[in-house]
């Protein structure tokens, strides 16, 4: 085999050992807790050491929605491989009635008032918590942001988020008592922690491909307002 032959196998080789070390280097997996309603682990990516910003997305909360499980951890990973930003993604494991509806719902919001408002208390919380849901078609339109919690951070930076991106964002009339379990539960246990929150939906009828496109512009809009 030729010198130049050599070299270059070389390179590509080292060129791949270097990109593996990195992708492994910058992310950790820990769990965070576990109990007889299931587990949650915290997927941390953080590639750029003192980035700015850190935005936490939650899956898995609503264990039979099942798009936003598969797209927000992708989205998670390659948000933070390209920008200078810490991207936490705490999955949610339920494994005690994960299939019903009600029962499984509550049993997600538990091990999230449990495990992820603890984690998060203990680190000083975040810039942003998005939490993911898919939605029926009926139940809302297309690609939205609510801000349960309406605190003014919250709806602020969704106003910003929302206009430059074209989702909806759904307010909450505050004069009306708060019927949602998961708005005492969760949103305002997270709120406290302390971080922005907002609640994502995506229409479960859409495509993976185009759930990740979206994805990422929240990702990035959500960034640039907060930077
Ligand atoms: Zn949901």
């Amino acid at each position: 085999m030729k010198n130049w032959k050599k070299a270059l196998i070389i390179i590509i080789c080292l060129i791949i050992i270097c990109s593996a070390l990195f992708l492994f280097l910058g992310s950790t997996t820990e769990e965070v807790g576990s109990n007889n309603l299931g587990s949650v682990d915290k997927v941390t990516y953080s590639y750029y050491g003192d980035a700015p910003v850190t935005i936490v997305i939650i899956s898995g909360m609503h264990s039979r929605e099942k798009l936003h499980q598969s797209v927000l951890p992708v989205v998670a990973q390659s948000f933070a491989l390209t920008h200078r930003c810490n991207v936490i993604n705490y999955k949610v494991n339920v494994t005690s009635s994960p299939n019903d509806f009600n029962i499984g719902r509550t049993n997600g919001e538990s091990l999230v008032h449990d495990f992820v408002v603890k984690d998060l208390k203990e680190n000083g919380g975040a810039d942003l918590v998005i939490i993911g849901h898919d939605h029926e078609e009926g139940y809302g339109e297309d690609y939205y942001i609510a801000t349960p919690t309406m605190d003014n951070a919250s709806v602020e930076l969704a106003k910003k988020v929302t206009s430059a991106i074209g989702f909806k964002h759904y307010q909450r009339n505050t004069n009306e008592s708060i019927k949602s379990t998961s708005i005492i539960n969760v949103d305002y246990p997270l709120l406290r922690t302390p971080s922005k929150v907002f609640v994502y939906e995506i229409p479960e009828v859409d495509g993976k491909t185009n759930a990740i496109t979206r994805t990422c512009a929240l990702v990035k809009a959500s960034f640039n307002a907060l930077s």
